[in-house]
Order: C-alpha cells, then structure tokens, then sequence
C-alpha cells in the first residue's frame, strides 16, 4: 500500500493541495485517497449499497493536533476523536453510511496510511498460546476479521439496498439495516435528550434501535418517538424475536485481530479491545521513536 502511495504522492508532487503528514522523515501526501477492498468490510461489504466504494485517506496535521487535544481517559473524547477522523479521512461514501462495525478497522487504514515507518505500528501485548513467549503484536487493519454470520442470514441481505429483509411467520416482513455511524448518531443524540430513568427502562430499545434505522438521512428526532412506539406496540413474542435477531446480528460486529509468534510462528488471537500498548491516544501522536538522535 506504501508503495502506491509514494506514486500518488510523485504525482501531486508541485500541486499546492498538498499536506504533509507529521511522521518525521518520510511525508505521506494526504490528498490522496485509497479505496478499501469490499471483501475487507464487515459482511464482506455486503451490507453497504451496490456501487458503494470506502475510500480514505492519510490524516493531516490539523487533524492530528486536534487528536492530540483529546483526554483519552474521557471516553466521549476518545469517541468523538475517532468520529472527527473519520469525518475528514473517509472518501467514497458519507462517513455516516460507514457502517459501525468498520469504525475500528477503518481507524487501522488511516493511521497505516498516515504513518508509514515500523516504529509507529500500533501494538498490543500478547502472550503466544504456543511456547508461552511475551511480545507486542503488531495491529494492522488486514489482520483483522469479522465473525462470519450464517449463510441463512447473509441470503437475506438485499443486494442493492445491502439491508436483511426478512420474511416471517408470524410478523410480516421485517427489514433491518446493519448500524451506520448515521444512525448510531440519532439514536445517541435521543438518548442524551432523555433522562436516567428512561435509559434504563429502554435499554433494550437503544441496542436494537440502530438496526431499525434504514436510512439516517431521513430518520430524526420524529422517527425515533415512531421507533420508539412501534416497540412499545410489539408483543412479547415479536419483542422476542427482534431481540434475538438483534443477537445474532451484534455478531457481525465482534473481530478478532491475529498475529504470529515470531518465536514459534503459532498464529495467535489478538484482543483488540485489550487496548494499546502505548495508549489511545499514541494512535496519532506517535512521539519520536528516534528521540535521542533527533533531539541534538
Ligand atoms: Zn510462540
């Protein structure tokens, strides 16, 4: 990918777009973006529209400084943080047709794009299941995988649409769309408008409100309050299912990122929800790997 990159960046070479990336040696010119291969995303990509194509894009350094703000023991910060990347670095699609689950992967391609040196790749302490050796996996975005769903789901999956439509027995059709970042948008900024009580007693409904939101350029505030009743309305036996549906579907957000022993070259499960080594927000403020020979 690296490779490519450098064509692209001979190519903008004289034009005044161009934004240098603060990796220290090496510059990575920002302008230039690069597609995703659909098979990377989550469902293979088939939950995205037909013709749909996730493109990204170095981060430059006003996005950088703005990271380097973040507290990142602030939970919302962090999420906000990675929210406002994507926003400037994800091309093709809307950032808000990207769906939830290709957050954290798409994150990965960004800071790859961005910083191409060894020294910066995001690592995570791992302990191989083999010959019990201790290292730092490297996490690159191709090294991590989505847990398959069941061919029975997947043939529901609308091919241009990329929503499940389902048929039942006892409820009519029922159509649902993977979480965009969209719709997980609307559903937290109805949340933040309620108070604790409610949260509570509506749990349920905020975890599977995503998925009712086909389409977030359409839904707000008024489709929330119809979402809202139309759950209410259902009976115990639709709650049920559509919980259960939910289940299954929350499947297809769950990854696993693999790495090999370099001491034994056993193939390793890497938990990225572990957190990095080096914290959250080293993910785009790198320091200086080289501190003692930059610093004369
Ligand atoms: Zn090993």
């Amino acid at each position: 990918m690296s490779k490519k990159k450098t064509g692209m960046a001979e190519e903008l070479a004289g034009s005044d777009d161009i934004n240098r990336a603060p990796d220290g040696g090496r510059t990575s010119f920002i302008q230039a973006s690069s597609p995703v291969d659909k098979g990377k995303l989550v469902g293979d990509g088939r939950f995205y529209p037909a013709g749909a194509t996730v493109s990204f894009r170095a981060a430059g350094v006003q996005e950088i400084r703005k990271w380097a703000s973040m507290d990142e023991n602030n939970p919302k910060e962090v999420y906000d943080g990675i929210i406002d990347i994507i926003k400037s670095c994800v091309r093709g699609i809307h950032w808000k047709d990207l769906k939830e689950a290709d957050r954290f992967k798409m994150l990965l391609y960004i800071h790859d794009a961005t910083f191409m040196e060894a020294e910066h790749k995001m690592q995570i302490k791992c302990t191989c299941g083999s010959c019990r050796a201790e290292y730092n996996a490297e996490v690159l975005p191709d090294h991590l995988s989505y847990k398959n769903l069941p061919d029975k789901i997947m043939e529901k999956v609308d091919p241009v649409t990329g929503r499940l439509v389902f048929d039942t027995r006892s409820f009519g059709e029922i159509e649902i769309s993977i979480p965009s970042l969209g719709a997980i948008e609307i559903v937290t900024d109805y949340a933040a408008r309620q108070n604790i009580k409610w949260i509570t007693e509506n749990k349920a409904f905020l975890d599977i409100a995503p998925y009712l939101i086909l389409d977030w350029k359409t839904a707000g505030k008024k489709t929330m309050d119809d979402l809202n009743a139309e759950y209410n309305s259902w009976g115990v036996k639709k709650l049920g299912a559509m919980l259960e549906l939910q289940g299954r579907m929350a499947t297809a957000m769950n990854k696993d990122a693999s790495s090999k022993c370099g001491q034994c070259g056993h193939i390793n499960k890497v938990d990225v929800n572990k957190g990095f080594e080096k914290g959250v927000r080293r993910f785009f403020v790198p320091g200086v790997s080289n501190f003692d020979t930059e610093f004369l």
